[in-house]
């Protein structure tokens, strides 16, 4: 008899996205005169820099003749990609990385999501709320959380992110063994300091713990103190996993790059206490089972940090923060209290209501469409999410008819 994963069944269902769905189109209906924004969706809108298109042009036109034509690629990545990335992301900053510990894949989600192979069913884990959805899934996968109950699986510890704390949570007061970090934060839009980041790494040291650091949306950090990489933190080259992404950083969502940093001093314990290099066996994991990102997108990722490139992506990541800037000014001004915004492409809005209640406020009397904190956890209740991504005169439109709608 095949018998399923069962830890399957304990998964909750994600009513988020189609519940949002739902009500729009229940809304479109009744209004159909009405034209919806939506500053929803955690997708980029604009186009792919012009460095890019040309770079992947004529990298399709190679695969056009047999002596430019390439077959298999390296796992891990082209050296040409590897080595820009090491150079530009992680030396230029001060970060000690070299491009034999940058792994190169088709995407953040899955790397968070895999990379939890390499550990003991049995370990802790110490997961943040509010959160992006695929770290909490991904462990309920692989059987490493209890049964859902009052909201919460048994056997993780939630980092709670409040108000309180900033919306950056504290060192938690149980020990746990693989901690998840995302900075600059989605759904928060929260930026961690150095200061914090040390915290955490140190945190790690002493408990011989291993951090996963989602940096997918370092590229929208402005301030120069706040660090875009946790190898920018003395130490946490023992001790954490970088996940980075081309997707928010140069509107690869659809095209498909991304990397994953293990350094090569990284380890992780046996059953005996034996250290093991988690580079050696990601390395395995990846050559094994991942076929490599395709040439064509690998040039165009590549292209990203040529002179003309690098600007391009800078006017790309300024327009949307300069939508940011307006939804935080405007919903400040309202007397909203947010976070985020300045160093991310997400507003977090403290909605003073019921979350499902504000999302539906702005949905009937403005015709904008939010996400409603509660989607990503317990501690997301009360909170929506207001997303820069989409055209400036959208943004600035909708911002006009939330005043008129909250005021
Ligand atoms: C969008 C996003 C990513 C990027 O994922 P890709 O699979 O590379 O597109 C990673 N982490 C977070 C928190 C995100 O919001």
């Amino acid at each position: 008899m095949i018998r399923i994963n069962e830890n399957y069944l304990k998964l909750q269902a994600s009513y988020l996205f189609s519940n949002i769905a739902q009500r729009v189109s229940d809304f479109q209906e009744n209004h159909p005169e009405r034209k919806i924004i939506k500053l929803g969706i955690g997708d980029v809108t604009r186009a792919l820099p012009p460095a890019c298109i040309n770079a992947f042009h004529s990298a399709v036109d190679e695969m056009a003749e047999d002596s430019s034509f390439m077959g298999y690629g390296p796992e891990q990545g082209y050296d040409f990609l590897r080595e820009k990335i090491a150079e530009n992301d992680f030396k230029a900053r001060g970060a000690d990385v070299s491009s034999q510990e940058i792994f190169v894949s088709d995407g953040a989600k899955c790397d968070t999501g895999n990379i939890q192979e390499l550990f003991a069913t049995d370990i802790r884990i110490a997961i943040p709320d509010p959160v992006y959805p695929v770290y909490l899934d991904t462990n309920v996968m692989a059987g490493r959380t209890g049964s859902f109950e009052n909201g919460r699986y048994k056997n993780v510890l939630y980092l709670d992110c409040t108000k309180e704390n900033g919306f950056i949570p504290d060192l938690p007061e149980n020990p746990v063994d693989l901690i998840y970090l995302c900075f600059p934060n989605n759904p928060t839009g929260a930026v961690a300091t150095r200061e914090v980041l040390k915290t955490w790494v140190d945190y790690a040291t002493e408990n011989r713990a291993l951090i996963l650091y989602d940096a997918a949306y370092e590229a929208f950090i402005r301030d120069e103190t706040i660090p875009r990489s946790i190898y920018e933190i003395e130490g946490a080259r023992e001790v954490a996993i970088e996940f980075r992404s081309f997707s928010k950083t140069a509107g690869f969502t659809g095209t498909r790059c991304a990397y994953t940093v293990v350094p090569k001093t990284c380890t992780a314990y046996d059953a005996l206490g034996e250290k093991h290099l988690l580079h050696e066996m990601w390395n395995r994991r990846h050559s094994t089972k991942f076929n490599g990102v395709s040439y064509p997108v690998q040039k165009a990722a590549e292209a990203v940090y040529s002179e003309e490139g690098n600007a391009q992506i800078k006017s790309l990541i300024d327009y949307y923060l300069k939508n940011a800037a307006l939804i935080r000014k405007e919903m400040t001004g309202l007397g909203y209290a947010c976070v985020g915004g300045d160093n991310s492409p997400y507003i977090w809005i403290d909605g003073k209501i019921d979350s499902w209640k504000f999302f539906d406020l702005l949905l009937n009397n403005a015709g904008v469409v939010c996400t409603p904190g509660a989607g990503f956890g317990k501690c997301g209740e009360g909170f929506i999410r207001i997303s820069a991504f989409n055209s400036f005169e959208n943004v600035k439109e909708a911002m006009v008819r939330i005043r008129e709608a909250l005021s």
